[in-house]
């Protein structure tokens, strides 16, 4: 495996937070710690929590055959951007998953997912890109979920649910089970404010808050 490098892209809090799981898949996978690194572009330390951090083009000067990247930076137009300069580069996306977590029957996850520790995802489940499951999340079943998707620690997502590319749930956020043939729709690009209870349709694009949540408008503050 020597021929074979390692990283999370994004030193910050997220990367941080998914380091440990990264770390425990090397252990399970007899991949020397060397081989596992931090990207990070602004970095402001050579080393983060005991592992080296490298600029992207310093990983990519590294001599290696294989190269394999979990994005671990929240916002999610950094990762589509960064999943594209990586593809590019012909590297590889790096699904990382905590010991911790449960999958259960007929689940599809898109490449690159981080599924953190306390997560289930039940059954018969889509899930796009690069989907972050944060902390004590939970999908469903018969949800279908789109690319670049990001869940912030214990968002509670009922069955028959359907969310859009670039979607963000904020902490906490409760979405009401949809009914088979007839899903809760969250669109591309909505955000769901921490502690939100959704109970119905949230257009593209659109921020709710609150419970039952609503619709903030332009210019107004939550909270
Ligand atoms: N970052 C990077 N390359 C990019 C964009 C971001 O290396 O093109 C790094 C950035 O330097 C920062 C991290 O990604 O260290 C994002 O951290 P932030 O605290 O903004 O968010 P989070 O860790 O919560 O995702």
């Amino acid at each position: 495996m020597s021929d074979t490098l390692f990283a999370i892209y994004g030193a910050s809090g997220c990367g941080r937070g998914v380091m440990p799981l990264a770390r425990a898949h090397c252990h399970a996978h007899n991949i020397a710690l060397e081989q596992l690194v931090f990207i990070d572009d602004g970095r402001i330390s050579d080393e983060v929590n005991c592992h080296r951090v490298l600029t992207f083009a310093e990983f990519m000067a590294q001599p290696a055959d294989r190269r394999f990247v979990n994005l671990a930076i929240a916002d999610s137009r950094v990762r589509e951007r960064l999943a594209h300069k990586c593809a590019e580069n012909g590297v590889l996306p790096w699904t990382i998953r905590a010991e911790a977590s449960q999958i259960y029957d007929d689940v599809v996850l898109g490449d690159g997912a981080i599924i953190c520790a306390y997560v289930t995802l039940t059954s018969n489940i889509r899930i796009g890109r690069h989907f972050h499951a944060n902390l004590y999340s939970y999908v469903e079943h018969d949800c279908v979920i789109g690319d670049f998707v990001t869940f912030a620690p214990g968002v509670h997502c009922n069955g028959n649910v359907e969310i859009g590319d670039h979607a963000y749930i904020g902490a906490g956020a409760l979405i009401r089970q949809g009914k088979p043939g007839q899903p809760l729709r969250i669109g591309a690009g909505a955000v769901v404010g921490m502690g939100a209870v959704v109970t119905k349709d949230v257009p593209p694009g659109v921020t709710v808050v609150g419970n039952p949540a609503r619709r903030l408008e332009k210019g107004e503050k939550h909270g």
